[in-house]
């Protein structure tokens, strides 16, 4: 159970917030999430596989991602009839904080026989 206003999570069982006094509901109902509104594009992946090894490496640096596709899943605009989404280029974002390091993280992904480090 969650508080639609302030987004407590609340055990079952309980009908209403205890901090705003409004009623529960089961799931929080769909949208973006704040946090997420500002992304930075830091990788134009031309093939999935590309994509899936720098989103693997990424996270395994902490930072948290997200392509172009889980975005427009997540805000319901995937769904565009006539529209495309799982072949063309797939964009790599990261919140604008994560982006300077995630670009070195990148270039060093795409250029494994320079030994520059
Ligand atoms: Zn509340």
């Amino acid at each position: 159970m969650y508080c639609p206003s302030c987004k407590a999570e609340f055990r079952t069982g309980y009908t209403a917030c205890a901090q705003c006094g409004v009623a529960l509901v089961d799931e929080l109902p769909p949208g973006p999430l704040p946090e997420y509104l500002d992304l930075t594009t830091v990788l134009v992946a031309p093939d999935e596989s590309m994509l899936m090894v720098a989103k693997s490496r990424l996270e395994a640096e902490g930072i948290p991602c997200f392509t172009t596709n889980n975005m427009q899943d997540l805000f319901g605009l995937g769904r565009i009839a006539g529209y495309n989404l799982v072949t063309g280029p797939q964009e790599l974002q990261v919140p604008p904080e994560d982006a300077e390091r995630a670009i070195e993280i990148l270039e060093a992904i795409e250029a494994p026989e320079e030994d520059a480090e």
